[in-house]
């Protein structure tokens, strides 16, 4: 077993020699085999992370060379971009378009949009009352970071928590998903070439047990997850223990309200788009479909004849439009999900089964006549799966936003409209961290992202990640002189 934790600038393996084999979801063949962390290997990630932390070589860093160095793992992460897109679709199972020109290039932007930060962090000079005194603030990073993150977009997600951590001048363990760790072992390495001192980066792979060991560690100051609503739940318990500051990108069940005056060709594009990106293994994917009765028939039949014509295939093929789900484990859910449309009575237009053959690929699967109660318009599938209800007029319109609020999540919407009038009033009605008019759901490094309710705390992306990854110090100087 190769080594694939890295401490303090080393490679090295665990104590209890444990680990797991990697699996290409398109072949179910193993991939390679993976280290998995144990006690003693958390207890020195953190210990490394610690000293990193108040290391001149870290601490003193002037801001143009913290800012040289994300700029660096931008040009290493887009010099190695071939490679990269290709580990991802392998361990992922994600299209090579989407591993190139959303995972990759995602994850490249996202070290340079934040680099170009490091040198724009100022503090302020507070107008207070107190006689002859000065107050200042400082923005400090926050100190230890532990990094979880999800196997949807590994690379892409990593990005999002690594450039803005070490932009603010934290130190990190980055603790990928057990299913796709790859990619986050070669960002790891790129971070060595960059040239981040020992112990600023680590990398711990393993499964859930060790970002638990993370999330109870007293050495860790912040937590930065993205994953499933329950862990979300269960690491705010965990964090207690030293009151950590957590982040949280959790679970959606984004709804897509199609008013009677959309472009319905456009909607349909755009929704399959939405919901099919990554075979819907996208948090905020477009998951619950709301069309005015008028247009339904001609939105199901157009919606279905599209995801019909999405080529399924291994996501090395470059025809792929629909590559594997993620696992074995997850395929099941998802069938799961889609026979319980079935027994609620919901009408299966098309789809609703896996692909003949090896890999865990699931078809395209619409279905219409779905009902605000049935578990598919309800729960998140993280698949293929495009459940269509009703609404049955304008007046009802208004009155939609409360059914498509009904719902724990709150990451995303989407409306699709040529009236501005619908499109502002929903847009300021519904209860999601992020709604788009007329378009999929995109991320940018500079627009915040995240979750109302239960999907999630805070926001990564923009100036918003910086107060996440930061703490504010305010400075009181009393010189006894003049106003100020
Ligand atoms: P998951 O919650 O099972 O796992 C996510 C990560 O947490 C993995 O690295 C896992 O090893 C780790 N983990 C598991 N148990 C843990 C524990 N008790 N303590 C600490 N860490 C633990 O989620 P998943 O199945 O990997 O991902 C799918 C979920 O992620 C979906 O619900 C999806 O909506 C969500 N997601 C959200 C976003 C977003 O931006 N909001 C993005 C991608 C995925």
């Amino acid at each position: 077993m190769p080594p694939t934790l890295y401490i303090d600038g080393e490679w090295v393996q665990p104590e209890s020699g444990a680990g797991f084999v990697t699996v290409d979801p398109a072949t179910e063949e193993p991939i390679a085999e993976v280290c998995t962390a144990g006690a003693a290997e958390v207890d020195a990630a953190v210990a490394a992370a610690r000293r990193a932390l108040r290391a001149p070589e870290w601490a003193r860093l002037a801001p143009t060379a913290r800012a040289g160095l994300l700029f660096r793992m931008a040009e290493l992460i887009e010099a190695n971009a071939d490679e990269l897109a290709a580990l991802e679709t392998r361990d992922q199972g994600q299209p090579l378009s989407v591993a190139r020109e959303v995972s990759v290039a995602g994850a490249a932007e996202h070290f340079r949009y934040y680099a170009g930060w490091v040198t724009k962090l100022e503090g302020a000079v507070t107008p207070i009352g107190f006689p002859g005194t000065l107050h200042y603030t400082r923005r400090e990073p926050v100190g230890v970071c532990a990094l979880i993150t999800p196997w949807n977009f590994p690379m892409m997600i990593a990005a999002w928590k690594l450039a803005p951590a070490l932009a603010t001048g934290n130190t990190v363990i980055l603790k990928p998903a057990e299913q796709t760790p790859l990619t986050a072992i070669r960002l790891a390495e790129l971070s060595a070439r960059a040239g981040f001192p020992p112990g600023v980066v680590n990398l711990l792979t393993g499964d859930g047990l060790v970002g638990k060991a993370l999330v109870d560690h007293d050495g860790v100051d912040k937590v930065s997850f993205t994953g499933s609503t329950e862990v979300g739940k269960a690491i705010v318990a965990g964090s207690a223990g030293n009151l950590k500051r957590v982040t949280l990108e959790l679970g959606g069940k984004a709804p897509s309200i199609i008013a009677r005056d959309a472009d319905i060709d456009a909607a349909v594009a755009g929704n399959l788009g939405g919901a099919l990106l990554n075979s819907g293994q996208v948090c905020a994917a477009y998951s619950r479909f709301y069309v005015d009765r008028a247009r339904a028939d001609e939105f199901v039949t157009k919606l279905a004849a599209g995801g019909n014509a999405l080529h399924i295939g291994s996501g090395t093929d470059e025809r792929t439009r629909i590559g594997p789900l993620v696992s074995a484990e997850h395929l099941s859910k998802v069938e799961e999900l889609v026979g319980a449309g079935v027994t609620e009575g919901a009408e299966l237009v098309t789809g609703g089964r896996r692909a003949p053959g090896r890999g865990y690929f699931f078809q395209p699967t619409v279905f219409a006549g779905v009902t605000d109660s049935m578990a598919i318009a309800r729960q998140e599938i993280f698949g293929p799966v495009l459940p269509v209800l009703t609404y049955e007029d304008e007046d009802e319109l208004r009155a939609l936003v409360d059914r498509a609020n009904d719902t724990e999540y709150g990451l995303a919407a989407a409306v699709w409209t040529r009236d501005l009038g619908t499109a502002h009033r929903l847009a300021a009605d519904l209860r999601a961290g992020s709604v788009f008019v007329n378009m999929p759901p995109i991320p940018d490094p500079a627009a915040p992202w995240g979750g109302f309710k239960a999907s999630g705390w805070g926001r990564e992306m923009g100036r918003h990640a910086l107060d996440a990854y930061t703490e504010t110090k305010g400075v009181w100087i009393h010189h006894g002189g003049g106003d100020g």
